[in-house]
């Protein structure tokens, strides 16, 4: 596959991925294609060597695997991890807000998002609800998604607001509500009621249902987009981190090899990572005993993996070039980024950093480094996490991008392709160690 198609499939799952549960199902939809086999885990396994399986929990988080034929405990399981949920505003379960006749949504800020973005967008609501079959009486879930703009937030006007632009601040209580729509005289619908409305609209399901729960976020129905004069960059929501899903993703599906090769592709980085299907949780771990039960020979398959954990990194804005150290100002387009940080924000180490600028020779994708100025604080993200849940040497790395948690993020053309040819070789690479 080359760069264009690579981009054409990338854009693509971006569009069809507006929450965490769309970007499951998107992967789980390529991964079937790839001739991968869903397994449950509430199941008991029987794996057979070079076949390609996967599992999910929550709807949300993703482990996919290609069953090596050689001994782990020897050889070690080749691991790449990203995460699948961006910062994002959710309704709240009680979401009515009735105000001058407009029906707004309460809504919840999720991670850290910035907020300046979300005005003027034209928004949809896609997610998970769970319902009620009237007839039967069972309880059932779906996703849901509108698929087109029902929900705004209008900026408020700068005549009515004179410093508008030197000392906006926004209340995530009382500025962002959406407005869903204009009520009419005396109407008196529940958000569940048009939920229920919306999945009879879909087509999912025709009986009777009624809406008891949910999941849902506002996204920007704008699409993603290759921007520039020279087409140069991709814009969409959500890069962070859905970039780095399908990147490991592509590479799992192409690669080739004897080795034991992983995936995990987790929810709730954005908070923190702490949930039962994050990646601070057991999900990874009650995988790697399934592929490995023998508690002596779990050890010593972990001592001889590696993972590569995938976020975005910060690239050097040409507006705020102060922001970053000088020498570490990684540019779009230069080729991915090791994630170096002393203080452990980051897993990078000089082996686990140089095995990955060799692979990346090997494909001869360029290289960058990133270290946060001195004076700065630095984000982290699921690299130190599943290095201290599994104890596996672990790097992280990244593509460089702009607005990182904006609605509209943007990347260069090069660099997610790039990322994956190194992420392909790390897979079939025959050592992870020297
Ligand atoms: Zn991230």
């Amino acid at each position: 596959m080359e760069n264009t198609e690579f981009n054409r499939g990338l854009l693509d799952f971006l569009q069809r991925s507006p929450t965490p549960f769309h970007a499951v199902q998107t992967m789980t939809q390529l991964l079937e294609a790839g001739g991968f086999q869903y397994l449950d885990e509430s199941d008991s396994w029987v794996l057979e060597p070079g076949r390609r399986y996967f599992t999910t929990r929550n709807d949300s988080s993703l482990i996919a695997f290609i069953s090596g034929e050689q001994a782990l405990e020897e050889h070690g399981i080749r691991m790449v991890g990203a995460h699948t949920d961006s910062p994002c505003l959710m309704i709240k379960p009680q979401p009515e807000h009735k105000s001058q006749g407009y029906f707004r949504l309460g809504v919840e800020v999720y991670g850290g998002a910035l907020l300046n973005p979300w005005f003027d967008r034209d928004l949809s609501i896609a997610g998970r609800i769970v319902y009620r079959e009237i007839d039967t009486g069972s309880l059932k879930k779906t996703l849901i998604n509108f698929d087109r703009p029902v929900a705004i937030i209008p900026s408020l006007a700068i005549h009515l607001d004179r410093e508008a632009n030197k000392k906006r601040s926004i209340n995530p209580q009382t500025d962002i509500p959406p407005i869903l729509f204009q009520l009419e005289e005396s109407e008196n619908v529940t958000f569940r009621e048009l939920l229920a409305q919306q999945v009879q609209t879909e087509g999912v399901i025709t009986d009777k249902i009624e809406v008891i729960d949910y999941e849902l976020c506002c996204y920007d129905t704008q699409a993603p987009a290759l921007v520039g004069l020279r087409e140069e960059f991709i814009a969409s929501a959500r890069l962070d981190n859905l970039l780095s899903c399908y990147t490991g993703l592509q590479a799992l599906i192409s690669s080739e090899g004897e080795h034991t090769r992983l995936l995990v592709c987790s929810d709730h980085e954005e908070v923190g990572s702490a949930s039962a299907c994050g990646a601070q949780g057991p999900f990874l771990q009650s995988v790697v005993e399934r592929l490995v039960p023998d508690s002596g020979q779990y050890s010593r398959a972990i001592d001889r993996s590696l993972l590569i954990s995938a976020d975005n990194a910060h690239g050097i804005h040409p507006n705020y070039a102060s922001l970053h150290d000088a020498n570490h100002g990684p540019l779009l387009n230069k080729g991915p980024v090791l994630k170096v940080n002393s203080n452990q924000r980051y897993a990078t180490n000089s082996i686990t950093s140089a095995l990955f600028r060799q692979w990346a020779e090997r494909v001869d994708v360029p290289v960058q480094s990133f270290v946060t100025r001195s004076d700065l604080g630095c984000g982290s993200t699921i690299g130190p996490i599943t290095a201290s849940e599994l104890g596996v040497p672990t790097l992280d790395v990244g593509v460089p991008t702009f607005a990182m948690h904006s609605i509209r993020e943007l990347a260069g053309r090069d660099d997610a392709y790039g990322l994956h040819l190194i992420m392909a070789e790390f897979f079939q690479s025959e050592t992870l160690s020297f």
